[in-house]
């Protein structure tokens, strides 16, 4: 049966080849605890909003080459990112997962314990801003973290990103999912839906200022929705 998760976000030539990419590279690796987690999630009427499982493997490799062990995950949903960022992480690492809505984190909660690793998971129901700003009100999270994934709420993006940089250690890494919108970024206005348009001003302001900010290197992916990858350099 398809999924959402079979569909590419429209970034590629076709859906031959999102299928291709999927079929050859990706779920053959895929645990099967996460192929639940999708096929649980696939049900959900906003299933478009999981991670792409390709974009998934990306950040998997990344976790391992940082030897990540204390991650923040900014938009949780059913836990797609969540679960994969827990079965990367050694036994003693730990999650912080912020979401408005703990609701969705429940749906996929059942699998997340059946994995044995929901002890990783520190999920905080809240408005992301004023997480991460109690993170930073403890001198002792700056720099104490490795990782973090921004996929949450895309106006507020560059707000994150001033609180993340701070929280990330040097050599640390901040991914930022859907920076490339759809592809509307590269369109103009008149072919853009009115719903996409808020996001994507947003998008096109922070991507700018990305890649202008020399505390970090940047690598643009597009893969997914795109995906901006950005390591802290001081
Ligand atoms: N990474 C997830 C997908 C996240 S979808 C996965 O792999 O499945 C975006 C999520 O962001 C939604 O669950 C939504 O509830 C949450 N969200 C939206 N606005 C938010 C905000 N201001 N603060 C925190 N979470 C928010
Ligand atoms: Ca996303």
């Amino acid at each position: 049966m398809a999924n959402a998760s079979d569909f590419s976000k429209g970034l590629l030539k076709s859906e031959e080849l999102y299928k291709y990419i999927l079929e050859t590279s990706v779920y053959p690796r895929e645990p099967e605890v996460l192929k639940e987690l999708r096929n649980i999630t696939h049900n959900h009427p906003q299933a478009g909003m999981a991670t792409a499982p390709d974009a998934g493997q990306l950040m998997g490799m990344l976790l391992n080459l940082v030897n990540a062990r204390k991650t923040i995950e900014v938009g949780v949903f059913t836990g797609y990112s969540l679960l994969l960022t827990a079965l990367t992480l050694p036994e003693d690492g730990k999650i912080i997962a912020i979401d408005v809505n703990r609701d969705s984190y429940e749906i996929g909660l059942p699998v997340i314990k059946k994995a044995g690793v929901e002890h990783k998971i520190d999920f905080r129901e809240s408005e992301a801003l004023p997480a991460l700003d109690e993170l930073l009100n403890d001198k002792a999270n700056e720099g104490g973290f490795d990782f973090a994934f921004v996929d949450a709420d895309k106006v507020n993006y560059w707000n994150y990103h001033e609180r993340l940089i701070r929280l990330i250690e040097v050599g640390g890494i901040i991914v930022y999912d859907n920076t490339l919108w759809g592809g509307s970024v590269a369109e103009p206005d008149s072919s853009t839906p009115e719903w996409r348009i808020e996001v994507k001003k947003a998008t096109l302001e922070l991507n700018k200022k990305l890649s202008a900010d020399q505390r970090v290197q940047i690598s643009q992916a597009a893969l997914g929705d795109g995906i901006t990858i950005c390591r802290r350099l001081y």
